[in-house]
């Protein structure tokens, strides 16, 4: 992966059909986990879905490589059932001919399960509380041995990537309602990435966080509607400072207020 705390995949090879815009106004609440039946690649399955009427969000390849195919925003069509491909993310997994998956795919599939837990707020990995066989939902053989041979392997992983992606406080890594100011920050990042939708959708994911991180996606772009403090000429504060006008230490930074600190940068350049 890319970026395991954004879930940015190694490589975005995304579905031209067999998928659906948007998720109909649903959460996403669930992951589920599926194999290929087969060992593929991103590459191989985007080419079986042109054929089949499936998709799904990731393909975690026997090397470990992941590969992004609808986005999170998306409905992709992998569970076998409409109310769950609306709430849930769909990762298929390489496997070999018995049925099991590597160290590598099983590694990066359950880092894969832990990160989207992270992001979305799902909580700590747990088979059939926020992760589930797709033979929960349909008489299948999916996802083979991930839910077999593999099963306790594999969810132990993921609570381990879980635990340790806590430490270094993920975006999304508490339920709590609001997210401190430092989150505000990656949020907006990921709203401009694009994995929060628009509209009522982005305002849904976001709940109590959404007025604060479209207030910093909208700086971030500059199309605030408020006056920014860019527009300010730094320049001439600077200068002004410089010759004294504003004081210094602490009546300086109460002066200069939010333009403080982009003012002190410029007369330090100035004066070096
Ligand atoms: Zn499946």
């Amino acid at each position: 992966m890319r970026d395991w705390a954004r879930c940015e995949a190694d490589v975005v090879r995304l579905m031209n059909r067999h998928f659906t815009r948007g998720r109909g106004g649903a959460r996403i609440q669930h992951i589920v986990v599926h194999y290929n039946d087969a060992d593929g690649s991103v590459e191989d399955v985007w080419n079986w879905w042109q054929t089949r009427k499936a998709s799904a969000h990731y393909q975690v390849e026997s090397s470990g490589r992941v590969g992004q195919l609808v986005w999170d925003r998306d409905t992709a069509w992998h569970a076998g059932l409409w109310s769950e491909n609306l709430r849930s993310i769909g990762i298929e997994h390489a496997n070999r001919r018995d049925g099991t998956i590597s160290e590598a795919c099983l590694d990066n599939g359950a880092h894969l399960v832990a990160a989207l837990c992270r992001l979305y707020g799902l909580g700590r990995p747990q088979w059939n509380v926020n992760v589930f066989p797709h033979c929960h939902f349909a008489s299948t053989s999916c996802p083979g041995q991930i839910y077999g041979s593999q099963k306790d392997a594999y969810i132990s992983r993921a609570q381990l990537w879980y635990d340790r992606m806590g430490a270094g406080g993920a975006a999304s890594a508490s339920p709590a309602p609001t997210a401190p100011s430092s989150d505000i920050d990656s949020l907006a990042r990921e709203v401009i990435a694009g994995k929060y939708g628009n509209g009522d959708d982005r305002r849904r994911a976001l709940g109590a966080n959404y007025d604060r991180v479209q207030a910093r996606v909208n700086e971030i772009l500059g199309t605030g509607s408020k006056p920014r403090t860019r527009a300010v000429d730094v320049d001439a504060l600077a200068r002004a400072v410089i010759r004294g006008d504003y004081g210094n230490g602490e009546e300086r930074k109460r002066r200069l207020g939010a333009n403080y600190a982009a003012v002190q940068r410029r007369v330090n350049e100035l004066l070096s």
